[in-house]
């Protein structure tokens, strides 16, 4: 069986997908990476590009990359996944 593999844009780990999946894939739908867990849509099925959905950043202290919920954009300050490190996020 072929595998696709892909790079997820927010932790840059290869995500596989078997091409017998990807051909059920539209432009929209969402993958969910496996190993950060930051919902990808794809952007374009030929080359398989995705897109980030919602908002990643980049803890200053340990510069683990992480995605932001709805409730960290409204209060602006979000706790580092991995370090617990708590900061103000810069304006998006
Ligand atoms: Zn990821
Ligand atoms: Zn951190």
């Amino acid at each position: 069986m072929n595998v696709l593999v892909v790079t997820c844009p927010d932790c840059f780990e290869e995500l596989e997908i078997s091409t017998s999946d990807w051909k059920e894939f539209q432009l929209g739908d969402i993958l969910g990476c496996n190993s950060c867990g930051a919902e990808l849509e794809v952007t374009s099925l030929e080359p398989p590009e995705f897109e980030p959905l919602g908002y990643s950043t980049e803890c200053p202290k340990c510069g683990t990359l992480f995605p932001l919920s709805e409730a960290d954009l409204e209060n602006t300050r979000v706790t580092c996944p991995d370090c617990a490190f708590s900061f103000a996020l810069e304006d998006n």
